[in-house]
């Protein structure tokens, strides 16, 4: 579904990704992690176009991603992100944060978006909060909002940079199990995280990432116990 081929990134002399080639197949989970400054977060922006690439080629189905022609915000419908701190419009109530693309950007009435944004918002456990501003909600919360609002444009990939990493535990956790549930319904995910537990739980692959390079990669199992790398061994030993 989504093929990167030879993608380099450089920011003047630093060479960020040095010649990514990933393959990911619908319905596939893959997690990206690796030490900071590594590349991880300059991918998934490439994938999306909020970052493009300096040369290489991505690809969504047939569509070529990265081809000049083809509009980013097309893109970025098909592949939605959730960052780590999500920008949230803090004078619009959760709904109104959801409603707001789908009436602009996919014409939605009034009415079907009100629809639209609330089974999303129950699907992320928010029902409740629909008219709650940004400001009444915790932060797990407004993660999901933003999930929310991704998956009401209907995407075919989901991208994830470190959607809990400012979150305390407790709140991580309903996050998580919200991305549990969408790995349950067979969407295909990348997600740049720390959180080991989603990565053995969750992933279809892991890769990690070093120096803007693919160290390795493969099933969970074989990147936790079994490393063919001592870089990768020593990466999952220092975040135990
Ligand atoms: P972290 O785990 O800390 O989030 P990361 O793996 O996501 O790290 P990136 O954010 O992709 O790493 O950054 C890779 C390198 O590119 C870093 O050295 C960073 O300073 C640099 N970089 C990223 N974005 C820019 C930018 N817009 N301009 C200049 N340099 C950048
Ligand atoms: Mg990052």
């Amino acid at each position: 579904l989504l093929r990167i081929e030879d993608v380099h990134k450089s920011y003047g002399d630093e060479e960020v990704l040095r010649g990514i080639d990933l393959e990911i197949d619908r319905g596939d989970v893959e997690v990206l992690v690796g030490p900071s400054g590594s590349g991880k977060s300059t991918l998934l922006r490439c994938l999306n176009r909020l970052t493009e690439v300096d040369s290489g080629h991505i690809y969504l189905g047939e569509t070529e991603v990265t081809a000049p022609d083809t509009d980013p915000n097309a893109v970025r419908q098909q592949i939605g992100m959730v960052f780590q701190d999500i920008n949230l419009f803090a004078h619009l109530t959760a709904r109104k944060n959801v409603t707001l693309g789908l009436r602009k950007v996919r014409g939605l009435s009034a009415a079907e978006a009100r629809q639209r944004a609330d089974s999303e918002l129950d699907r992320v456990g928010l029902a409740d909060q629909a008219d709650s501003y940004p400001a009444q909600l915790s932060g797990g919360q407004k993660q999901r909002v933003g999930i929310a609002r991704a998956l009401a444009m209907d995407p075919e990939v989901m991208l994830f940079d470190e959607p809990t990493s400012a979150l305390d535990p407790e709140l991580s956790n309903e996050v998580l199990e919200v991305m549990q549930g969408l790995v349950a319904e067979g969407m295909t995910m990348v997600v740049v995280t720390h959180e080991m537990r989603f990565a053995r739980g969750g992933a279809s692959e892991i890769t990690f990432l070093a120096d803007g390079e693919i160290v390795e990669r493969g099933p969970p199992e074989t990147l936790f116990e079994n490393p063919e790398h001592e870089r990768t061994k020593q990466f999952f030993e220092s975040i135990r």
